[in-house]
């Protein structure tokens, strides 16, 4: 069997046409199938839309959280809660062409064990949308050396695969990276980026720099050692300074200086400031992970129950 895992958040315009489409797909290839909508703490009609969407067809299940986690605790809920030999993750928006479920189930048939679906083209975005992503995957592989260009939430994996997501302990996770990090065979399809079906995007400005931030700190420690390599060069700076600092102190030039003075002050300054603000930032990461809170809390589900949780 095959479970798809929906993660929805305020999405009640799309929960009723996302399930039709998908089910139809599905049942049209003669595929096994279970839909797993995570409400994740939706402010909506979302729970109630889902609802009666697993009344209407038994295969549909829902889990509903006692508030917004965000998208990461949504699909790792859904994992958790997969009853399918495999799973694939997908929007509830119909970006995700559910078109590309049957050809992607065709090759996990065939042994892949990993289908990623990355981005041909990334659909209407903003410039400056498409320009930072960019450039976060660019400094994600480089100082990680996970490619992640075009990569999206969209894929489908094997049990085992799923089993080891499970098994991480982790409590700031990032799907996307996570799933190419555990290893497995992987193929790859393409698709093209849809318009949303219905509704606005949840993800603002901020939130995605949030996202972007969490994202490489908790997959690089690039940030840290890069401190120590700006303390090395400002120590050499400092070197070449103060010799020539002395030389002229000895041959009695030495100038009012006062400039300079004040100029390394600042610099110093703020090179400490920034370091210990980095390492604040991993410090609160060491913090969030150490407190062992969940990644998301269940409040309700609805449908049968399949996986280990409902
Ligand atoms: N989503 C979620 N929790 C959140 C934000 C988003 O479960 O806190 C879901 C949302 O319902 C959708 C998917 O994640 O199914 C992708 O969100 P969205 O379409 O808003 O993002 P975009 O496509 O603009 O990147
Ligand atoms: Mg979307």
């Amino acid at each position: 069997m095959l479970s798809v895992i929906i993660p929805s958040f305020n999405e009640h315009e799309n929960i009723r046409r996302t399930a039709g489409t998908i089910a139809a797909i599905l049942r049209n290839e003669n595929i096994d199938y279970e839909l797993i909508f995570v409400d994740d703490g939706s402010h909506d009609e979302t729970w109630k839309e889902i609802t009666d969407a697993s009344l209407f067809d038994p295969n549909v299940r829902g889990i509903g959280f006692s508030r917004n986690f965000g998208k990461e605790g949504a699909i790792f809920a859904g994992l958790k809660n997969a009853a399918g030999d495999c799973a694939v993750v997908i929007d509830c928006d119909l970006q995700h062409p559910p078109e590309l479920i049957p050809q992607m189930y065709r090759l996990w048939q065939g042994g892949a064990e990993v289908v990623e679906a990355v981005k041909a083209s990334r659909g209407k975005e903003g410039l400056f949308h498409k320009l930072f992503a960019k450039s976060f995957y660019k400094l994600m592989k480089s100082s990680s050396g996970i490619n992640l260009d075009g990569a999206s939430d969209f894929k489908l994996m094997d049990r085992k695969v799923i089993n080891a997501l499970n098994e991480l302990p982790e409590r700031i996770t990032f799907f996307r990276a996570l799933s190419s990090w555990v290893g497995f065979t992987t193929e790859r399809v393409e698709f093209d980026v849809q318009p949303r079906a219905a509704g606005k995007s949840k993800f603002s400005m901020k939130s995605l720099f949030r996202f972007a931030v969490n994202n490489i700190t908790s997959f690089t420690n690039l940030p840290i050692h890069l401190i120590t390599w700006v303390g090395v060069l400002f120590g050499v700076l400092a070197l070449i300074l103060g010799i020539q600092t002395l030389v002229k102190y000895f041959c009695g030039t030495a100038a009012e200086g006062f400039s300079t003075v004040i100029l390394l002050i600042l610099i110093t300054g703020a090179c400490v400031m920034v370091g210990i603000g980095v390492i604040g930032y991993y410090l609160s990461k060491i913090y969030e992970e150490i407190k062992q809170r969940p990644r998301y809390i269940i409040s309700r589900t609805t449908g049968k129950s399949g996986g280990k949780e409902a």
